[in-house]
């Protein structure tokens, strides 16, 4: 059986996507898996790479992570062995596809529908669970329907905002007090996001935002710890145990998560036990809201006084070893190679069930 590890992409998570995918290549099975690495450049070009297969080729696929692109571009003073491909042409007899890809285009179920029509087992998330799990606005309609606890927010859309900013400003300082969270719904990474304080930062933020999507999603801000949990299943689902990101600073950027590294994961959390318990409900509840598949964590907020609620779930959250959802898994007894052959068996499953 072969693996077509897909990675990359034009999202903003392109860098993070790679060193996930180097990170899965290391630890699948080689013997009973070959991996084809087909690599998305920031520009949308499909490269197919030399085929991975036994101890040294994934020996070699070590050795790539310094220079992770390499394997593409060229290897010491020879051509490349990336060759430009059509996307479709990933479709072959007995391959499962692990598509490593963050945010937009790879996580919102773009992607997945393109597996679909190719009729192709894949890991993760489904089309409408990821699409619901990426846009900001529409996981928290689903959270709301099953009575998930979340902080107050005003969604609107480019549209309105141009056409009466005015009446923008009056829900959201009718709804919420300051400070708030403003958010492009569908992002990743905190890219595009930015914490108000005031109305003047405010309209700041709403313009950053729009630079990423015609939805906007506006919410109450929080002084919460962000505590996350694992989900791993299809239909039945595991919950892991709980971690929580400790910040060194109140808001948790781009840059202090990915250049700064100005925070450590706690594994696991220090939370009383029926916090934990809750908590790894919600996450199973988020997980069946959207109609989840493989994977996701689910990120929480959770007050001094106990108080929990949800963030987000992510579809395709990082997975590199130093990642939080692996970690979670490996604290509660799966470790990181066989999360990544479960994670292949249950893409199988799913596709079998379906034919
Ligand atoms: P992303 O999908 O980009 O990770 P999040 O919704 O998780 O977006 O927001 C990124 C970070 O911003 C969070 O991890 C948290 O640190 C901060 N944040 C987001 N929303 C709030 C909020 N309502 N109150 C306080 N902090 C928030
Ligand atoms: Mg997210
Ligand atoms: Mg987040």
């Amino acid at each position: 059986m072969k693996i077509v590890v897909v990675y990359g992409g034009k999202s903003a998570e392109h860098d993070i996507s790679i060193l996930t995918a180097f990170s899965i290549i290391k630890e699948i099975y080689f013997e009973y898996y070959d991996v084809q690495p087909v690599f998305i450049t920031k520009e949308g070009t499909w490269l197919k790479g030399e085929p991975l297969t036994g101890p040294v080729a994934f020996a070699d696929a070590l050795k790539l992570e310094e220079a992770p692109e390499a394997h593409f571009a060229t290897k010491e003073g020879e051509q490349s062995t990336g060759v430009m491909i059509n996307p479709c042409s990933i479709k072959d007899e007995d391959t499962v596809v692990f598509p490593i890809l963050h945010g937009p285009n790879g996580e919102d179920g773009t992607i997945q529908g393109m597996f679909e029509i190719l009729d192709m087992p894949y890991v993760g998330c489904g089309v409408l669970a990821s699409a619901a799990g990426m846009d900001k606005i529409a996981s928290k309609q689903l959270f709301q329907q099953v009575g998930l606890p979340q902080v107050p927010y005003v969604p609107f859309i480019k549209t309105e905002w141009n056409e009466d900013p005015e009446a923008i400003y009056n829900r959201i300082e009718g709804t919420l007090l300051y400070p708030v969270f403003v958010k492009p719904a569908n992002m990743g990474s905190s890219v595009g996001i930015s914490k108000a304080d005031n109305r003047d930062e405010l309209m700041a933020a709403i313009e950053e935002a729009l630079k990423y999507d015609r939805r906007i999603v506006v919410e109450q801000g929080i002084d919460a710890r962000e505590i996350e949990c694992g989900v791993l299943g299809n239909d039945d689902v595991n919950t892991s145990v709980v971690g929580e990101v400790v910040k060194e600073v109140g808001f948790y950027d781009y840059n202090e998560k990915y250049v700064n590294n100005t925070v450590t994961l706690q594994i696991p959390a220090e939370i009383p036990e029926e916090v934990s318990h809750k908590v790894r409900e919600y996450a199973a509840t988020a997980f069946k809201a959207i109609d989840g598949a493989g994977l996701t964590r689910c990120d929480f907020f959770l007050t001094e006084s106990n108080e929990i609620y949800i963030n987000e779930v992510n579809t395709m959250p990082g997975f590199t070893e130093f990642s939080m959802y692996p970690l979670l898994w490996a604290e509660t007894g799966i470790n990181y190679k066989n999360l990544v052959e479960e994670l292949i068996q249950l893409a199988l499953k799913r596709y079998n069930e379906k034919h």
